[in-house]
């Protein structure tokens, strides 16, 4: 049996960031530290830091006033900071800098009165946060869609007068085809210089493709509710190769390998290394002879951790 091994894989520089923030404010700070929204849609990632003293909540209400509270890498309104002023939070920041380029993108479209088109899934925390950065003005809006369909029915006021933004997270391929529809549509549409879907997204995509192409199988190690882990997914299936998006190495059944000589392994964004060694370790312990080759390369990119951080402590929060 051969296992072809993705790269990169795994955390992206946004998560790596965002961990690194609350790990620090654990140690700066001592817990408890609260976490507003999971900084990473990964259950481990989340276990091992409520372990440490991490609180993680929905809503800024369940958090003590001047406690310390993170914002997590998917990004929040400016409403939520207000919030947060309101009840005297100190607001840690861990939006990934590529979603806060999105939110810019929003905040610059209202300003010239143009009805944003937002490319991606409205119930996605990224996106919420997305919207909340547009202050509508007369005559403009706001408008998620999430596929070709929507994309053909949407109504605008202005035709000629519209932008698009994406979210970070979604299939280069299926997104190409909505912003196709757009242009036809609306053919001043204005957006960004490519699309919006980070380096990170696209180079697991890339390489998830490949081994698709490589292997008689593709396990990914992502969470369900990952949306990046399962546009992987989706990727792999597209290509007519078995796949599957697994938590962790228990959820990979023997049967599923029977026949098999080529597996393809790789990770979403928010995925931990450890959870592809354990895989590789519960591989080894059922083939002995099992031979490992790497696929790709890994990514150099890394994010500054906010200023306040490094230097001071935290924000007061303010509008
Ligand atoms: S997937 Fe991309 S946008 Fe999201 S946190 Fe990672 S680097 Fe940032």
């Amino acid at each position: 049996m051969r296992v072809l091994l993705g790269s990169p894989r795994g955390f992206c520089a946004g998560v790596d960031r965002a961990v690194s923030i609350v790990e620090s404010a654990l140690e700066r700070f001592g817990p408890p530290i609260y976490v507003r929204h999971e900084i990473v849609h990964n259950g481990h990632v989340l276990a091992s830091l409520r372990e440490r003293g991490v609180i993680f909540v929905d809503h800024l209400d369940d958090v003590p006033q001047r406690a310390i509270v993170i914002f997590s890498a998917h990004g929040v309104a400016p409403a939520v900071w207000r919030e947060a002023e309101d009840r005297q939070l100190r607001v840690i920041d861990a939006t990934c800098p590529l979603v806060k380029k999105v939110h810019l993108e929003v905040a610059k479209h209202a300003r010239n009165r143009r009805t944003v088109l937002v490319i991606g899934h409205p119930e996605h925390v990224e996106v919420i946060g997305t919207v909340g950065h547009y202050e509508p003005r007369p005559g403009a809006r706001i408008i998620v869609v999430e596929n070709d369909d929507q994309a053909r029915a949407v109504t605008i006021e202005d035709p000629d007068n519209v932008a698009y933004v994406t979210q970070t997270t979604l299939a280069a391929d299926s997104t190409a085809g909505i912003i196709g529809v757009l242009k036809e549509r609306f053919p001043h549409i204005v957006g960004p210089q490519a699309d919006d879907i980070c380096y990170a997204t696209q180079n697991r995509q890339r390489v998830v493709a490949k081994l698709a192409d490589l292997s008689d199988i593709v396990i990914i190690l992502g969470a369900r509710h990952s949306s990046n882990s399962v546009r992987m997914l989706e990727v792999a299936l597209a290509r007519s190769t078995p796949a599957y998006l697994v938590d962790c190495a228990r959820e990979v059944k023997r049967e599923w390998l029977t026949g098999m000589t080529t597996i393809g392994i790789t990770s979403g964004a928010s995925s931990p290394e450890y959870l592809v060694t354990d895989l590789l370790a519960t591989l080894r312990a059922w083939y002995p002879d099992l031979r490992e080759e790497a696929i790709g390369r890994p990514e150099t990119v890394q994010f500054r951790m906010p200023r306040e951080l490094e230097q001071t402590g935290v924000k007061q929060a303010t509008r």
